[in-house]
């Protein structure tokens, strides 16, 4: 069965209990604090299980795209060394919110995967949590007699708490968890060893493909477990694994997933997979790698130096660098894949179809930089390895090329091997593990529980229609870190404090508590599903109710910004085309950043345009459409921008300024006039492809253009009032370059006249023409004449001292014909006489030159040089 009907069968499966089919979530989280990207299924749910969210279906199924990369699930090293662990894999899902429990959750995985899927029995085994006392959790007895009816019981297994029970982090959501693994190992095999023994032990081919999660659990930040208010179903199944068993392959890279792209990687790069185990590991590496970078990419998430995108270019560095050491790619290839990664995922994932063209640029410049890196690493790696004594190179140096070039430490030592060198690995991982803790220290956050005041299932925003109303906190905590010190966040029953979000920072503004006390709120956020809003205090009297006021002027300015980055995407796909898609924005009360998809930079007529047709939309005057909670097909419908990576919900909101018509949680202007005026103030590129314009709107604008006209009068100024300011400085330019070549041509004169006289004033003293004088002229003018005496005048031994701008030189030329006979050194004189001068140089035998801070020992070092005769 092909890869593309397994997926399609165990949705319908589900779809046929009643389960609505849902599509992936971006990978990427933008309003997470203790998470990237997504790392489960159960990710996206997270809010439903909290009780954050009103649930809407109580039956949901989907393939989940994850990617486990980092933080508590991190399976990068194992991913290619082994055969079926990947950064980036689907996870198909069944879930239940509050609806269906064990029982159905297993029933049906035995009936999907016996019945449907037809695997064979006799391959499967299931294990069951134990218990673990220290935690106070019992044996799930549950779950061994719902299996006993299934499964012979030989084949139930009983697992601890690292295997049997599931947590997505250090808080959450969690529960015991239920596994089917399979045994696909040959019979011969079987035979040696009962497939019982290799569960859970790290064996390629006695595997797990599925957990059941019975959610019931939420781990607080004292580590103490609560029954969450629902019992909830989360299963997650490794769809690549599931492709491996249904395919009878021994390998996730043996299936129709990962095969299209080994087989185009053998074609680009001449090796075949399966004859050497370092050329398999580089291929599957690759394979998989490819696959998290395209999909982050598309999903928003740029290669960057920081945070998340500093994940993902380490991902792609960990292929790039495979590629080179082991299929000899010394230029840029991997982007080449994305094409049969399109082919074969766009059906599902449309998003990498849209958007090929980006994420191939974008991985072929990363490609390309890091290629030059590491050209760069291997020559100062030479220069580390010549500077060593003996044969070990020190870690310290090593952990200099890793840090400040990302060169891989497993290649410098790779390469110090080949070359009879080793490395002080020991140094190297104790400078890693200062590094680390250095950061983690500046990281940490330490999170206190919530403490419930209310319970409320959502808080409302009202802050569309208010900048004041009466609410009260529902929950608070405290927030310590390294970096901000003590805050409180608080939750409300409603609130009008815009989170940040869609690129617009939080609403700021205060409290007013029932006996007039004002506490400011300096920053409102979103995690999840909660609005927080962020203090440095608590409120004396925190069940009080409370006036909470929005700072007004600063919510008109993000206003005028947030409705102009709708005018401004508009006109760039007018003005550029319709290739542009928005890839991140900015928007607070002093301007305005859009990040777009575009190959080429914006020229300065084109930025004029795109500057009137937003204009242009001001001026008219263009009323604010919102449409607060229209069905998404229907906003579609009516022409609305949907942006790859964001999560939209069943019913949206759209916003409307004349044919700009977006999908936008944002606050906004009422009619365009209010933006006053559109700037763009800066234009560059971000990534390849990836293009930023900066902006500002408003009484921003207008101080830019009055400060401008206040430096243009200045210039008039100075320029006696000229009327046309730029044809003055033009003339003044055209005018100051011809002085500077009449005085050029003046200085040549003179130094003709001075090398005349000087010529005439040298001394014959033993067959030696010499000459020791003062010339102040700078020192290239000297060089020069020196030069041209020596090509004059024979056994020429020539020293001249100078003064110029207060400081003064020495120098000193000897025919080379001297040099050789009588032992003369020219650098040897400066230095020595560059003491009176209170300086120092050096130079050549025969020509060497001194700089010093006094002038006053010029005449004496004139004198002194004959003694060197
Ligand atoms: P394993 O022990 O094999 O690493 P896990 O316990 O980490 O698996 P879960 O967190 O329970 O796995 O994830 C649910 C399912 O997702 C697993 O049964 C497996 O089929 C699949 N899975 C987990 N991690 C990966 C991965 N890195 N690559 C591919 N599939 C995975
Ligand atoms: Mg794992």
């Amino acid at each position: 069965m092909k890869s593309q009907d397994i997926r399609k069968k165990f949705l319908e499966f589900f779809e046929s209990k009643q389960h609505k089919i849902v599509p992936s979530a971006s990978m990427v989280l933008k309003d997470d604090p203790t998470l990237m990207f997504v790392n489960a299924g159960m990710v996206p749910f997270k809010e439903y299980f909290l009780g954050q969210r009103k649930i809407v279906n109580t039956r949901v199924t989907d393939s989940q795209k994850c990617l486990r990369v980092s933080g508590k699930h991190n399976d990068l090293e194992e991913v290619g060394i082994d055969t079926y662990h990947h950064t980036l894999f689907e996870m198909l899902g069944n879930w239940s919110f509050g609806d269906y429990f064990k029982q159905e959750a297993i029933d049906w995985s035995w009936e999907l995967l016996t019945e449907v899927f037809k695997i064979d029995k006799d391959i499967l085994y299931v294990t069951i949590f134990e218990g673990d006392e220290s935690e106070g959790l019992v044996k799930d007895t549950e779950a061994y007699d719902m299996w006993k009816k299934h499964i012979s019981e030989d084949r139930i297994l009983l697992g601890n708490k690292k295997d049997n029970f599931w947590e997505m982090g250090a808080q959450g959501p969690c529960g015991p968890c239920s596994e089917i693994h399979v045994d696909i190992r040959s019979a011969e095999e079987k035979a040696k060893t009962p497939g019982a023994d290799l569960v859970n032990m790290d064996h390629p081919q006695v595997v797990e493909i599925w957990n059941l999660v019975f959610m019931q659990f939420n781990r607080k930040a004292d580590g103490s477990l609560e029954n969450l208010p629902n019992q909830h179903i989360d299963t997650g199944m490794g769809f690549e694994r599931l492709c491996m068993v249904l395919q009878g392959v021994q390998s996730n890279y043996d299936t129709d997933v990962f095969t299209p792209l080994i087989h185009e990687l053998e074609s680009k790069t001449g090796v075949v997979y399966g004859k050497s185990e370092e050329i398999d590991i580089a291929l599957r590496v690759i394979s998989d790698h490819v696959r998290a970078v395209a999909f982050a990419i598309a999903d928003g998430q740029l290669p960057s130096s920081t945070g998340a995108g500093y994940v993902i270019r380490r991902i792609l560095r960990r292929a790039i660098r495979y590629g080179f050491t082991f299929l000899n790619q010394k230029e840029a290839f991997i982007y080449q894949l994305v094409d049969v990664l399109s082919n074969q995922m766009g059906d599902y994932f449309p998003e990498i179809t849209a958007q090929k063209q980006l994420v191939k640029n974008v991985i072929k410049e990363e490609e390309a930089s890091f290629l030059r890196t590491l050209g760069q690493g291997l020559g100062l790696l030479d220069n580390v390895i010549a500077g060593t004594k003996g044969k070990e190179v020190s870690g310290d140096k090593a952990f200099e090329l890793y840090d400040t070039f990302g060169f891989p430490i497993d290649l410098t030592a790779l390469i110090l091997s080949e070359k009879g060198y080793s490395l002080n690995e020991a140094e190297f991982e104790a400078a890693l593990q200062k590094q680390k803790n250095r950061s983690r220290a500046a990281a940490e956050m330490d999170m206190d529980d919530w403490v419930i005041l209310k319970e409320d299932a959502e808080e409302e925003f009202v802050g569309y229609d208010y900048l004041e109303t009466q609410v009260k906190i529902t929950r608070y905590r405290k927030v310590t870190s390294k970096k901000d010190g003590e805050l409180y966040q608080l939750v409300f029953n409603l609130t009008p404090f815009y989170p940040e979000g869609g690129g617009q920072v939080g609403d700021r503004g205060f409290l007013e508590a029932s006996n007039g006390d004002v506490l400011h709120i300096i920053d409102t956020k979103k995690e999840n599903n909660l609005i927080i809003h962020i203090a440095k205090d608590l409120p004396k009297n925190p069940t009080d109710t409370f006036k909470a006021v929005v700072d007004a002027k600063n919510r008109a300015l993000s206003n005028n910004n947030h409705s102009a980055t709708h005018l401004l995407h508009q006109a760039l796909r007018a003005v550029l085309g319709t290739h542009v898609e928005q890839k991140g924005s900015l928007v607070n009360a002093k301007y305005l950043r859009f990040d777009f998809s575009h190959f080429s930079k914006v020229t300065a007529e084109q930025i004029e345009e795109i500057e009137e047709f937003v204009n242009a939309r001001i001026r008219e005057k263009l009323d604010l459409q919102e449409f607060r909670n229209i069905p998404m097909q229907q906003a579609i419908d009516k022409g609305a921008m949907a942006l790859f990576g964001e999560k939209y919900g069943d019913t949206v909101r759209m916003i409307q300024f004349g044919n700009s018509k977006e999908l936008c949680g944002g606050t906004h202007v009422e009619n365009t006039s209010s933006i006053w005026h559109f700037k763009i103030s800066g234009e560059g590129a971000v990534a390849a492809g990836v293009r930023r314009i900066e902006a500002i709107t408003g009484t921003v604008a207008m101080d830019f253009f009055l400060k401008q006209d206040k430096e243009l009068v200045a210039v008039k100024g100075s320029l006696k009032n000229a009327k046309d300011p730029v044809k003055a400085i033009t003339s003044l330019q055209d005018e100051n370059a011809a002085l500077k070549k009449e005085i050029e041509s003046l200085l040549k004169e003179k130094a003709k006249n001075i090398k005349g006289d000087l010529k005439s004033s040298i001394q014959e003293i033993n067959g030696i023409n010499f000459l020791a004088t003062r010339i102040d002229m700078n020192a290239g003018a000297i060089k020069d004449i020196a030069h041209e005496l020596g090509g004059e005048v024979d056994n020429l031994f020539f020293f001249a001292g100078a003064e110029n701008d207060g400081k003064a030189t020495l120098t000193s030329y000897i025919a080379k014909n001297l040099v050789e006979e009588k032992g003369y050194d020219a650098g040897k004189i400066v230095r020595e006489l560059g003491r009176l001068i209170q300086g120092g140089g050096g130079g050549q035998k025969f020509f060497a030159t001194a700089g010093g801070k006094n002038p006053a020992g010029l005449s004496e070092a004139i004198d002194k040089v004959k003694e060197y005769l």
